[in-house]
């Protein structure tokens, strides 16, 4: 297979968790979005209880915790994650409130009804956006919170190369309207929508990329397999500023409704 072809899913989840172990976020996103998403939040106190799935290396989830009450759960996969996880919270302070653990986000060890909020940036597209929304919602307290930011098509219509791309990567992906409908039907009130801002993806993702490319070069010199994976996550970068106009990431803020 070509280069050209290949998607994240044709890597080792461990040598991906290597490259990006280094960054502060394994994705789009900034402090200021993460504090724009809380501020649509109205319910939380000392008791509340909080998850947030793919938290990756935490970098939102200490910004929650230093500006939310309530205890916080992160979830991730990567064990390299929630190990940097872990000692970032220790770093500031935050341990006692704050505990990432090993998990997978279609497994959850919650019980029914029992957290106030759910958060998630960059990371739903792991199960599907559809099927995060369903099987998230019955750990939600009556009116609890989910924030995610997941990423969305602004047209109807877009050049092929950049269409192929994601349909190869996420053929989920979909328009911001029929992802407001599908939050909607899957039992939430839809509160709030906004487009993350370009430096979310440049200054806070990109530029941290470059280092951390670096490192993960060096580690693993004569490495094809990691070359391929290091020139995929330059390609990625070329197809945002070529076609930034027709995709981006969304935070979408929901209330849980019903019971
Ligand atoms: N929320 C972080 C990380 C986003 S990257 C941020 O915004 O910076 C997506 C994350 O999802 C990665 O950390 C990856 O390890 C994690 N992930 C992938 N599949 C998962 C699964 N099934 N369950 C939990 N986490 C998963």
């Amino acid at each position: 297979m070509s280069n050209e072809n290949k998607t994240i899913y044709d890597f080792d989840f461990k040598l991906i968790c290597d490259f990006f172990c280094t960054m502060e976020r394994q994705g789009p996103g900034s402090p200021e979005v993460t504090l724009k998403a809380l501020g649509f939040i109205e319910t939380l106190n000392d008791k509340s209880l909080i998850a947030d799935l793919g938290c990756g290396t935490g970098g939102q989830t200490m910004v929650l915790a230093q500006h939310a009450p309530g205890q916080i759960t992160g979830i991730d996969l990567s064990p390299e994650f929630v190990n940097v996880f872990n000692r970032n919270a220790k770093q500031l302070g935050l341990q006692d409130r704050v505990k990432g653990m090993v998990g997978s986000m279609d497994n959850l060890p919650f019980q029914e009804g029992e957290l106030d909020m759910i958060w998630s940036e960059g990371a739903i597209y792991n199960i599907g956006f559809e099927r995060g929304l369903n099987e998230w919602r019955k750990y939600l307290k009556p009116g609890g919170y989910l924030a995610v930011s997941e990423s969305s098509w602004f047209t109807d219509k877009r050049p092929a190369e950049i269409n192929d791309f994601w349909m190869d990567a996420y053929p989920e992906m979909d328009t911001l309207p029929n992802q407001v409908a599908k939050i909607y039907e899957a039992g939430y009130l839809p509160v709030a929508t906004f487009i993350l801002p370009e430096n979310c993806w440049t200054e806070h993702y990109f530029a941290s990329k470059i280092e951390a490319q670096k490192i993960f070069l060096a580690k693993h010199a004569g490495n094809k397999a990691a070359q391929e994976f290091s020139k995929l996550q330059s390609s990625e970068e070329e197809l945002y500023r070529k076609y930034k106009q027709f995709y981006g990431y969304v935070f979408f803020i929901a209330k849980k409704t019903g019971v």
